[in-house]
């Protein structure tokens, strides 16, 4: 991942010699052009980015141009053509496995687990030759291992006795998978079937609703509102960029926003760049 931000870091002076959009929105934001029009009775003078940046509230509530957000990803694209998910997994149902387990852990303590257990069992029917507890005792470093256990279980014996034990390429039939909720749905259905999907995690949730792009009270409003404004042409990788995006520079308590990409396009009244 530390590629990633270094690869971040590089592409950022090209990317900020490019025209800025924000730039242009800044210097037009209504609020502050009145402002200072009606104060002097002449033409306001270009508000500087400092400036705009000081009076953000106008900018938090402004939605973004379809140019901006076309602007976004084109920048993350640049920076990370093919972003790839950290989930280690071997075929669709390792894939959805590991989802099931990552439930409130992170990738890599999901990964430590699993290393060993793919190795073993990377079909339903090894999993269930592999038994409860034994996958209990493979998984017990994660947290609620017992309850996973129980539903990686019971979804390898559903997947055998419904769909031949091949995942399926729904959404309705993955959720109806013991453990599997619509964001495993959406990882599966995008990163083993190439399906135009937003899963919603903690990090693409924060950065849908700080940067303005997709703001949501629920998982759900975010990812309708990612779908409805996300050019197509982005949306293969888009739940990548994001969930990179919040993971390693928009963080939760200390956003990087000096090495942020899109910084002239968030809306966040307290970015700090
Ligand atoms: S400018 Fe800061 S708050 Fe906005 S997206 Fe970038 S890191 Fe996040």
């Amino acid at each position: 991942m530390a590629k990633i931000i270094r690869s971040q870091r590089a592409k950022k002076s090209s990317v900020r010699s490019q025209p800025k959009p924000a730039a242009k929105q800044a210097s037009a934001g209504p609020a502050l052009k009145s402002k200072s029009a009606s104060k002097s009775g002449r033409a306001p003078k270009k508000a500087s980015k400092a400036t705009a940046l000081k009076g953000a509230k106008p900018l938090a509530n402004k939605p973004w141009t379809d140019a901006e957000v076309r602007e976004a990803f084109s920048r993350f694209r640049h920076a990370n053509p093919e972003p790839k998910g950290e989930l280690e997994h071997l075929n669709p149902f390792t894939l959805l496995v590991a989802v099931v387990l990552s439930a409130q852990a992170t990738d890599a303590g999901v990964n430590r687990a699993t290393r060993a257990l793919f190795q073993i069992a990377d079909t339903p029917q090894k999993m269930l030759a592999l038994g409860e507890d034994s996958l209990r005792e493979s998984i017990k470093t994660i947290g609620l291992y017992r309850t996973k256990a129980k539903n990686v279980i019971a979804l390898s014996k559903k997947l055998i006795a419904d769909f031949g034990g091949e995942v399926p390429r729904t959404r309705a039939e993955i959720e109806s998978l013991p453990g599997a909720g619509r964001k495993t749905a959406n990882v599966v259905l995008n990163m083993a079937f190439g399906e135009h999907t937003m899963a919603v995690d903690t990090h693409v949730f924060r950065v849908g609703n700080r940067t303005g792009l997709a703001p949501g009270k629920t998982p759900l409003e975010v990812e309708l509102g990612l779908e409805k404004v996300i050019p197509a042409e982005f949306m293969l990788h888009a739940h990548h960029w994001l969930i990179l995006h919040g993971r390693y520079t928009c963080l939760a308590r200390a956003p990087r926003c000096g090495l942020c990409l899109i910084s002239d396009l968030c809306r966040w009244p307290e970015k700090t760049a």
